[in-house]
C-alpha cells in the first residue's frame, strides 16, 4: 500500500487507517489488518468497498486481473 502512495496511521491496537486510494477520499476511509492483510474501504460505493486482500489491492490498483496480481507479487516476493 505504500507502494501505491497510501499513507497508513495506526487507529486501535491491531489496525492501520489511510486515505483510500480508489476515491476522492478526505478522511481516512480505508482500513487495514496488518496481520491478515485484509483491508477495505468504508464508502460503500467505492471500488475498495468490502473485504479484500493484497492480491485485490494489486488488481485493484493497477487495474489488472487477480491472476495477474498473482503473478506480479509471486515475482516481486519469491
Ligand atoms: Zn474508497
Amino acid at each position: 500500500m505504500r507502494d501505491a502512495g497510501v499513507i497508513l496511521a495506526p487507529c486501535g491496537p491491531s489496525t492501520l487507517v489511510g486515505r483510500c486510494p480508489f476515491h476522492d477520499d478526505h478522511a481516512p476511509s480505508l482500513w487495514l489488518y496488518p496481520d491478515s492483510g485484509l483491508w477495505g474501504c468504508n464508502r460503500p460505493d467505492c471500488r475498495g468497498a468490502g473485504v479484500h486482500d493484497v492480491i485485490n489491492f494489486r488488481a485493484l490498483t493497477k487495474r489488472i486481473s487477480n491472476r495477474a496480481a498473482i503473478g506480479q507479487l509471486t515475482d516481486e516476493f519469491l
